[in-house]
């Protein structure tokens, strides 16, 4: 979805619908991303372009833990400034940036709307993708699901012969 910097009048703009996110643009194991919903108003402020909205949605991540599908939900506002061309004041890029607020440039004739919100989308992704916080991912060592149950490998584990179990053993002194 395209919005041309002529159609956004003194007024400002609202826009919503759906639109298809990028997934290149988010850094994260993904299986599909689909539609974000998105609701939007653009204004034009001095010589630049504020975009304030949500976006709404899911994408289908892969948790990093045990490789399964898992659903992100996300309903995220957004508030940033799109500054059409580069600003040459010095002055006013120092205002901007001493303000608390996201701003861009873009060179074009139009906005991108797949571009920003899928950018939007990135920035909230959690740190850590995994399809819960109790996620056991799987045995380093044959591989297993272990959400799905332990596998012989537990049942070895005191062991001598399991390769970590001269771990327990060491004893980490403390220096003071
Ligand atoms: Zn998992
Ligand atoms: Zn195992």
């Amino acid at each position: 979805m395209r919005i041309f910097f002529d159609a956004i009048k003194e007024e400002g703009l609202r826009w919503d619908g759906d639109v298809e996110i990028n997934p290149a643009m988010i850094d994260a194991e993904i299986a599909s991303t689909g539609d974000a919903h998105i609701k939007i108003e653009i204004f034009p402020v001095k010589s630049y372009f504020r975009i304030k909205g949500t976006a709404a949605g899911e994408i289908q991540l892969i948790c990093t833990r045990c490789l399964e599908e898992f659903s992100y939900k996300y309903d995220i506002p957004f508030d940033l400034y799109l500054v059409k061309e580069p600003l040459s004041g010095s002055e006013e890029e120092i205002e901007l940036k001493s303000d608390d607020l996201d701003f861009s440039f873009n060179h074009g004739e139009y906005i991108d709307l797949q571009d920003v919100v899928s950018e939007q989308i990135a920035l909230t992704l959690p740190l850590k993708q995994v399809c819960s916080n109790e996620c056991k991912g799987l045995c380093s060592n044959c591989g297993k699901n272990l959400n799905t149950g332990d596998c012989d490998c537990k049942k070895n584990e005191g062991d001598e012969e399991h390769p970590f179990a001269v771990l327990k053993s060491i004893k980490i002194e403390k220096k003071l």
